[in-house]
């Protein structure tokens, strides 16, 4: 994609003569240089340094480096910064750049860039896919592996377990302790909540407001830290899905004291957006709502980033990549996905799978219509013309669905049921039925135990459903222990300690002593049917045939072509049901028997199946 030919254009002294002075800085200037490494052998050979001193953009950079040679320097209207485009050819060696500022007459500074070998099969990697089943967690909820990183100097809010919204002092140790836990019940990814720096005063624990760009916050640990947690995961099995957030940075980001340019943030205060992302595929959406959906800030402490600028937008797409070479990442969950200019996350997209074609990543479009949804997916014919090529979407309206449908008594035209029937008889809208991620929460909502009325029965169903149904299973960290909570009372009551995290708290949940028999009867079923599910091609990647739901029962299956898997669900609160097998005649008539999967019994006969009451029945045909 870039030109084998070099231009370099100099735009030293060009600000001189448009008139910008010095900048005043109110606070000490730190040198930066962004990123401060980078590997040879990708397919865009040019990348992009953001140096960082204090009147640097009056200064012209030299390189002598065999292999690497600067392309283009471009200025902006803040002369503390300059963004230089190296281009490293295939042939560079691996070492250190010495990249040198000078002023015509002399050396006034020099930046280090660590230019290093890519890991073999860097470029293959495999992502995330529908064969997997995520676990999501939020590391300060977690578990505490290290209480000595609680409090760090320098960082704004300090750890107060007791506070609702404080810092409890979760951490990436932690979540290496942990691994085990969360492979024995038949995970095979992890989406850790965001973990770079978020050195806001306030509320820095959930770390959707980056004030680094590639700095893990030092309260969970440190780079190195990050790059192990994912080698160990890996190593047991485990994909890494990384949360990022492009739409908006946190209001303590460095960059906030001393913008490179006006248009860096959309807005230059606090403008709320009125989140109607309908206005973006809207055909008559007015300028004016669509402007403020996507250029209104998200909350008061996230200034709105503006991605039009080429520069920040470069700057977000190299780090994408930064992380996935550095930490070997599986995976991206990007936060927002819709806020932000619509053409630049589809460059992001494109470059990514420009350097990992097997990459995944899920963005979160919270919509819960699907005829909306559709817009951001890969590849969907929009009547505008745009392609978001965002491999995997989140599928809100299976969300809503599973909230309601097991909560009702069913029998009517578009209640209980029928709701997931209904839901699913959308998918013709999606481009690829594999990449939508299917969740019955998030940390975002209700506990879907609450949501429930705490019926472990109708949890068990979800349960079912959710690791059974096309697409990619995501559960939320504490629901095996059946946490409780109403989201709408407020986040704290959605992210609770996991008991067990903490030095000294008195119930060990990661075991099974330390479980009740509820909380172990609920991560019993959940893990059968996860580690059932690794062993199955019909439920990865097979199609789906679905019958609409009678008498309160609901029943479906995945299959290819010569494997199947029937899912019946009863939703009945009192009553046991028997279904006659002849309706699925078309399905079963190509298998002889089959074998339900959580009593491992064998059934020989497909005349009639029976459903308990409030329960799912998973059986693999052959
Ligand atoms: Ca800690």
């Amino acid at each position: 994609m870039h030109k084998k030919n070099i231009i370099a254009i100099f735009l030293f002294g060009l600000i001189a003569l448009t008139g910008s002075l010095p900048a005043q800085s109110q606070t000490e200037i730190k040198d930066r240089l962004e990123p401060s490494s980078w590997w040879i052998g990708f397919e865009n050979p040019v990348v992009q340094l953001m140096a960082y001193s204090e009147n640097i953009g009056f200064l012209r950079p030299v390189v002598d480096y065999p292999g690497v040679a600067i392309d283009r320097i471009t200025s902006v209207k803040n002369p503390n910064y300059l963004f230089i485009d190296l281009h490293i050819a295939e042939n560079a060696k691996p070492g250190n750049i010495e990249i040198r500022f000078s002023d015509g007459k002399k050396v006034r500074k020099t930046m280090m860039l660590e230019l290093n070998k890519r890991e073999k099969g860097s470029a293959l990697r495999q992502g995330f896919n529908s064969s997997d089943a995520v676990y999501l967690l939020m590391p300060d909820r977690f578990a505490n592996g290290n209480p000595d990183n609680d409090n760090m100097d320098g960082m704004r809010e300090k750890a107060d377990r007791e506070a609702p919204y404080g810092r409890h002092g979760g951490d990436l140790q932690g979540i290496m302790n942990h691994l085990d836990y969360i492979a024995e019940m038949g995970f095979t990814a992890i989406w850790i909540n965001p973990v770079l720096e978020n050195d806001q005063p306030q509320s820095s624990y959930h770390g959707y407001a980056t004030t680094d760009y590639y700095q893990i916050d030092p309260r969970y640990g440190t780079n190195e830290d990050y790059r192990e947690l994912v080698k160990k995961a890996n190593g047991k099995g485990l994909k890494v899905i990384k949360d990022m957030i492009f739409n908006h940075c946190g209001s303590k980001h460095w960059w906030m004291e001393d913008l490179p340019s006006d248009d860096w943030i959309n807005y230059d205060s606090f403008v709320r957006s009125n989140y109607r992302l309908s206005t973006i595929s809207d055909p008559h959406a007015s300028k004016a709502d669509l402007k403020l959906a996507t250029e209104g800030w998200f909350d008061s402490s996230m200034p709105d980033l503006n991605l039009k600028n080429e520069l920040l937008l470069n700057y977000l797409i190299q780090n994408s990549i930064w992380w996935i070479e550095y930490a070997g990442l599986q995976g991206i969950r990007q936060d927002t996905y819709p806020y932000p200019d619509k053409q630049g996350m589809a460059e992001w997209n494109k470059r990514i799978n420009l350097e990992y074609p097997n990459f995944n990543i899920v963005g979160e479009a919270w919509i819960g219509d699907p005829a909306k949804l559709c817009y951001w997916q890969k590849d969907f014919p929009n009547s505008d013309g745009y392609n978001s090529h965002l491999k995997t979407i989140m599928d809100f309206p299976l969300m809503d669905a599973m909230h309601a449908a097991f909560n009702e008594k069913g029998g009517g035209w578009s209640d209980g049921l029928m709701r997931l029937y209904d839901v699913l008889a959308n998918d013709h809208l999606y481009t690829n039925l594999n990449n939508i991620m299917v969740f019955p929460e998030n940390h975002d909502v209700g506990r879907i135990f609450n949501v429930l009325n705490n019926d472990i029965r109708s949890l068990k169903m979800v349960t079912a459903f959710f690791a059974t149904v096309r697409g990619i299973p995501q559960w939320y960290y504490g629901t095996e222990l059946l946490m409780d909570g109403n989201g709408y009372e407020g986040h704290a009551n959605i992210r609770h300690d996991f008991p067990g995290g903490w030095p000294g708290d008195k119930v060990n949940a990661f075991t099974h002593e330390g479980r009740t028999d509820d909380q172990n009867e609920i991560f019993n079923y959940l893990s059968k049917i996860l580690n059932y599910r690794k062993t199955s091609p019909p439920i990865h990647t097979g199609k789906t045939i679905h019958f609409l739901p009678e008498n309160n029962v609901y029943v479906y299956f995945r299959h290819l072509d010569d494997e199947a898997v029937m899912v019946l669900l009863n939703n009945s609160a009192e009553e046991d049901r028997t279904v006659d097998g002849a309706r699925f005649k078309e399905i079963l008539s190509k298998y002889s028997k089959g074998r339900d999967i959580m009593t491992e019994q064998t059934i020989t006969s497909f005349e009639t199946f029976d459903v308990p009451a409030k329960s799912a029945r998973i059986i693999e045909l052959n």
